[in-house]
Order: structure tokens, then C-alpha cells, then sequence
């Protein structure tokens, strides 16, 4: 079945509740129903978009929203060890992880709480507690717009990369509709417990089971992240910014220590969250619009009616504070519309 509103008010769609609308709105159940849209008929551009969770809509939207409610979730054995997910793009992530965990298999339990939905993780390559959802993807199915047929990615052609993948290649963009992913998912214990808090919580001793570690995830990010049913993000709204070996010795002359992480080719990766704190903006509020108190790297809602203006204000003025003590640029991860 597809549901199709005009002039649809987003402000309910999209966790950073910006009160923006869109000139089309349209909801669709199977991959015919999609295929059956005449994407030529509709308002330009096309967007698609699951619960809204990495997007800013930064004004009213002029074109078509397209939102998956494909629903399905289906197990595949493969041998003792091992078993295939397929689900649909408009499965609720969070709901897919639980149950996932619930039935004992192992591989995305560090992915708890993600707001989101499976498409958009694939689209994403979502990460936490030093996971990424490419780790577990066997392939992800989609509709190419351009010939309105199903084509079937493996993979190893979808170019992942920190929070990247083809879909976000701009010659791509808009032009494939992920309407299933593939997962591939463990029997045999694979905890992966060597990353930050969850390290600190479990001490080396491995997990009971992977509903341990999701316990766990859960109780950390609820007392890092803002609850998008109460404060409205993006989640982490910059990426942590890469610097070669140089520049991080320069900026580590001024300090007795900064956090970092080393990259393969000599370059280094420094928080945003700690730069932004330096800069003195950890919970800086200007207008409706704040910095997280508890992870700078959030922006916030914080009256729950800021416009997209505050945000964008907000986000303008910690790119200057950062690039004027340390030269460095950040960028937002927080995809803006
Ligand atoms: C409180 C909070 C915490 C967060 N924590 C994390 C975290 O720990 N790790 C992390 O990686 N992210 C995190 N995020 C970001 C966000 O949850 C993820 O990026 C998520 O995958 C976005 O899902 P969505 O359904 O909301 O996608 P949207 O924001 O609606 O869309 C994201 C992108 O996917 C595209 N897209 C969506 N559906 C489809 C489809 N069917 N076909 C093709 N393209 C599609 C959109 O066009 C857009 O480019 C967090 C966000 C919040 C609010």
C-alpha cells in the first residue's frame, strides 16, 4: 500500500524536530508499491528517509519524501555457526538488534540504541563501541530509480568508509532506494568488548551472552546521549577530525595530554567533542539551540522549538572557535538538508 500527504509538516519525522514541511510525503509497505511510483510525477528532488535521526532539514523541503515501511525479518541457516538476517529498510534498527540479541546471536549488540531505521544503516555504515554495521552486512538490496529494477549489492562493492558509503556518493544520491539488507550474524560467541567504557565495564571477562553486552551498551548511552523521545539531536552532530602526525604534535605542545586515536598512515584522530570542550563550549546555549552538557559532540533542541537557524548558528560558531585554536576544520556529520 502507499500513503501519499502533500504539503506534510516533518516536524514529528525528524529527531531534531525542526518544524519544517515537505511538499510530498509518501509511505510505502513492498517493493512493488514502490516500484510503482512514478518518480517523474512527483515534486523534486526525491529524498529518502527513515525515522530522520541524521538529518538537519535546514528550511521547508520543496520536494518528495519517500519513507520505507518495507517490514520483514527472516532468518537463514548456514551451517551450525552461522545464520543470514534479511530484513526490511523499515524495520525500526533498535527493534532488529533486540531481537537479535534476545535470540542469542552474536554481531550487533554493540549497535544498541541506535535511533534509525535498517536502510539507513546501511546507507550510514552506523558504528559504536568499535563496531560497524559493515562488519555484519553480507549485501543490501535496492530499487535504481533510473531503470526501476532490483539490483542486488554485495558488500564489497559498496565502498564503506567511516560513516560512508556509495550511497552517499553524490553520482549515486537519490538514485538507489535500499529496500532490504542481509546480515550476517554468529552463534558462536564474538563478544567485542576491547573499545572505551565497555572495556572498563566487563574488565576482560568475557560476556554471558550478547543481551549482556546490549544491557551494558544501552546503560552507557543513556547516560552519554541525549533520549531523542525527550531531547531533540542528530546524535553526534561533527565528525572527529583526522590531522596528520605534524599538526598533532603542534597542537600537543600546548597540553600535558590529548586524547587521540592513530590511523594507519601516520595520521591521528582527535575528538571533536574534547576540541569543542577546550573551546569552552560544552553546554553553551544560544537561543533554543545547545551544546550537549554531557558529549559536546550533540547538538541540541534544548527549547525544543529551535529553528534550524539556531543550529546552524550553533554549529557556525564552534567551526570558528575550533579552527581558531587549534587550525583545525570540522565537518559536520549531521547530514543537512
Ligand atoms: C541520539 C542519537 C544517537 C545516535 N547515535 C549514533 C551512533 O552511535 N552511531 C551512528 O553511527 N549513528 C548514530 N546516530 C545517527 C543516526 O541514528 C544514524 O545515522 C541512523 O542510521 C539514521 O537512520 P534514519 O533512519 O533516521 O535515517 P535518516 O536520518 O532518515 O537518513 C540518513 C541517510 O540515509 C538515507 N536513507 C534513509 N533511508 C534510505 C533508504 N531506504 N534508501 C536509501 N537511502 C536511505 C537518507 O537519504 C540519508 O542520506 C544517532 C542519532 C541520534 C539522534
Amino acid at each position: 500500500m502507499i500513503r501519499r500527504w502533500d504539503n506534510f509538516d516533518l516536524g514529528g519525522r525528524n529527531t531534531f524536530r525542526m518544524r519544517v514541511c515537505c511538499a510530498c510525503y509518501i509511505e510505502y509497505d513492498t517493493v512493488e508499491d514502490l516500484r510503482s511510483i512514478e518518480p517523474c510525477s512527483l515534486p523534486q528532488p526525491l529524498l529518502c528517509m527513515g525515522e530522520g535521526s541524521n538529518l538537519l532539514f535546514t528550511r521547508d523541503f520543496p520536494g518528495t519524501v519517500l519513507r520505507s515501511c518495507i517490514n520483514y525479518m527472516k532468518y537463514f541457516d548456514v551451517g551450525a555457526h552461522e545464520v543470514l538476517l534479511a530484513a526490511g529498510s523499515g524495520v525500526k534498527w533498535d527493534a532488529l538488534v533486540a531481537k537479535t540479541c534476545a535470540d542469542g546471536l552474536w554481531g550487533l549488540e554493540n549497535l544498541s540504541l541506535i535511533p534509525g531505521t535498517v536502510g539507513a544503516a546501511a546507507v550510514q555504515n552506523i558504528g559504536a563501541y568499535g563496531v560497524e554495521v559493515k562488519d555484519v552486512i553480507a549485501g543490501v538490496t535496492c530499487l535504481d530509480l533510473q531503470t526501476r529494477g532490483k539490483v542486488a549489492f554485495k558488500v564489497g562493492e559498496l565502498r564503506y568508509g567511516y560513516r560512508d558509503s556509495l550511497f552517499k556518493d553524490p553520482a549515486f544520491k537519490g538514485r538507489y532506494v535500499i529496500t532490504g539488507v542481509l546480515l550476517r550474524l554468529s552463534r558462536v560467541p564474538r563478544p567485542r568488548i576491547g573499545y572505551g567504557a565497555l572495556k572498563e565495564v566487563f574488565g576482560g571477562c568475557a560476556p554471558a551472552s550478547p543481551e549482556a553486552v546490549r544491557q551494558e551498551v544501552i546503560g552507557i548511552r543513556r547516560k552519554k546521549l541525549p533520549d531523542p523521545e525527550s531531547i531533540g539531536s542528530a546524535g553526534s552532530f561533527f565528525k572527529n577530525p583526522v590531522v596528520s602526525a605534524l599538526e598533532f604534535a603542534q597542537i600537543a605542545s600546548g597540553y600535558e595530554s590529548v586524547p587521540h586515536f592513530l590511523l594507519d598512515g601516520g595520521l591521528v584522530k582527535i575528538p571533536a567533542a574534547w576540541m569543542i570542550e577546550q573551546c569552552g563550549l560544552k553546554g553553551a546555549r544560544r537561543g533554543g539551540a545547545a551544546v550537549y552538557e554531557n558529549q559536546p559532540l550533540v547538538l541540541i533542541n534544548a527549547s525544543g522549538m529551535a529553528t534550524p537557524e539556531e543550529i546552524l548558528a550553533l554549529e557556525g560558531e564552534i567551526i570558528g572557535a575550533v579552527r581558531a585554536k587549534f587550525g583545525v576544520e570540522l565537518h559536520p556529520e549531521v547530514e543537512h538538508i
